[in-house]
Formats: C-alpha cells, structure tokens, sequence
C-alpha cells in the first residue's frame, strides 16, 4: 500500500448530492489495484475511505462518487477539503472484497447507495472481456433521484445480454413516478432467486445490510465463502453496531 499526492483533475454534480471526483495520477504510474479496492483520503487526524469507481484498465487516473452524509462532521470535513483543495493525500489500495479474474459462477453484485462506485469498477473490468457468466446489478436507493448512473446501468444492461441491471427503490413515495422494484435490495434479490448454492455475490452497503443479507442468503444455500464485502473485515459481526 502507498501513500502519494494527487490532483483534483475535476469535480462534476451527478444530481442534486453526488459528485464525480476525478484524482489525476499522472505522476503515479505505478499506482496498481484491483476492481472493487478502495483508497482513503488522509487528513491530520483521521482517514476517510472511498471506493474507486473506475477499472484498473484505466487507471490514468482514480475516479471516486462523493454523496455527503446530512448532520455528518465527518462529511462535512471531506467536502470541505474536496471544495477547497487542489491535491489530496491519499493511501490504497486497500480492501479485500475485489475481483482479480473472471468468475466461473453467474454473479449478483448487491449495492445500496454509493456502493454502486464498487460495482462500477467490477463491472468495468468485466465488460472488456464479456459477461460468460450471468451477472446480476442490483442497486438499492432510497428515492428515485438517488439512480445518478441509471442511464450507464441500463446501457450496461441493453449492450450485454448476460448482464441485468434491476434497481430497486425503498422509498418510492418520496420519489417521482416510479414503476420498478420497491422495497429492500437484498429482498429483492431473494425474490428473484429460489437457490444460492452455485452464485458469487459481492456486497457494498452498511453493516447492517450487508450481514442482513449474509444470514438471509445462507439460508437459501448460498455457502459463506461465496459472499464477499469490505464490511467482513472493516466491521468483524462481534463488533457489528
Ligand atoms: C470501504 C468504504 C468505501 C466507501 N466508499 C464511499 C464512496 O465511494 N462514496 C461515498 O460517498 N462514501 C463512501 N464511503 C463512506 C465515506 O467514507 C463516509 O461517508 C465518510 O467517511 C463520512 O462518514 P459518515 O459517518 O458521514 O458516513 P458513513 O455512515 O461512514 O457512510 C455512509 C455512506 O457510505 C456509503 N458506503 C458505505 N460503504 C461503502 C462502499 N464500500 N462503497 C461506497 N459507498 C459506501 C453508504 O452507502 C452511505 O451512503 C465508504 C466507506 C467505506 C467503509
């Protein structure tokens, strides 16, 4: 793991919360990760950490989604130095929830909010190199505004008959017209699938979520080792809140 400098290159609104944050690695060449690793933004007195977005097959620079978190200090203190500064100081990669080669299983990738940025960079690896395996996107927000890569997903989706993009909206009354999946992501996909037992799934959402999901998937045959998510290591289940 490595610990450089960077540039903010550029900064671009997704919606009415989420920013595009591009870090320019140019005197970085030998900055290497796999899909689905993450970095941390370093400040004096605390770390705060971001997926990277983008594939490693483009790794020119790092892509991070940026969606503050309301009445957070510890949001407030990333956008702030986000608004205000011209490089970061960075360390990664980090995280073993990543994928290195092609899956030999069909895949459900599970995302609630900007999880999706894990995903993303899952995907992107694997859309060079064809989807032979079923893959299943599953996004999970709370509103319908909250889809700020909804155009990519269904283009994922259109382009690549083995690839599905379902999104799943838990709030749909706050939201504009919505005629799609309502409800919790991780139940939506336990409607659509009778037997986990022969699927590699990664997850990217909170604690709660993710180990929710864990004991539900389980008991639809799914064996554990099948499951992955930053969350096993970042919040071991005895220190889960
Ligand atoms: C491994 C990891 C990756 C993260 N990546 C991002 C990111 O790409 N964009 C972002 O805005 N925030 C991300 N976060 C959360 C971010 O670090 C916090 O929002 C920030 O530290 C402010 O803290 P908080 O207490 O307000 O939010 P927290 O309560 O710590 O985090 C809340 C938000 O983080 C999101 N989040 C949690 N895990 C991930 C993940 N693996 N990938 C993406 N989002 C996640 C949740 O969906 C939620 O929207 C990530 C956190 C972790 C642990």
């Amino acid at each position: 793991m490595k610990s450089f400098r960077c540039t903010i290159s550029s900064i671009e609104n997704y919606n009415k919360d989420t920013r595009k944050v591009l870090l320019d690695l140019k005197n970085e060449e030998n900055f290497k990760f796999f899909a689905g690793q993450y970095i941390q933004i370093l400040t004096p007195h605390k770390k705060f950490p971001f997926s990277i977005a983008n594939a490693p097959n483009y790794s020119s620079h790092i892509e991070l989604h940026v969606r503050p978190t309301p009445g957070s200090e510890d949001s407030e203190i990333i956008e702030s130095i986000i608004n205000s500064s011209r490089d970061l100081q960075i360390e990664g990669p980090l995280g073993d929830c990543y994928m290195e080669e092609k899956p030999d299983k069909p895949l459900i990738l599970i995302a609630a909010s900007t999880g999706i940025t894990q995903m993303k960079s899952i995907i992107e690896f694997l859309e060079p190199q064809g989807f032979t395996k079923s893959t299943y996107l599953y996004w999970g927000v709370v509103s319908v505004e909250d889809l700020y890569l909804e155009k990519l997903c269904k283009a994922w989706d259109n382009l690549n008959s083995n690839f599905h993009y379902i999104p799943v909206v838990s709030e749909p009354s706050t939201s504009k017209q919505w005629e799609g999946r309502t409800g919790l992501v991780g139940k939506a996909v336990l409607k659509d699938f009778e037997d986990l037992s022969d699927i590699e799934v990664y997850v990217s959402g909170s604690a709660g979520m993710v180990y929710a999901t864990l004991d539900a998937f389980l008991e639809k045959g799914m064996p554990k080792t099948n499951m992955h998510s930053d969350i096993f290591s970042l919040v071991p289940r005895e220190k889960k809140r």
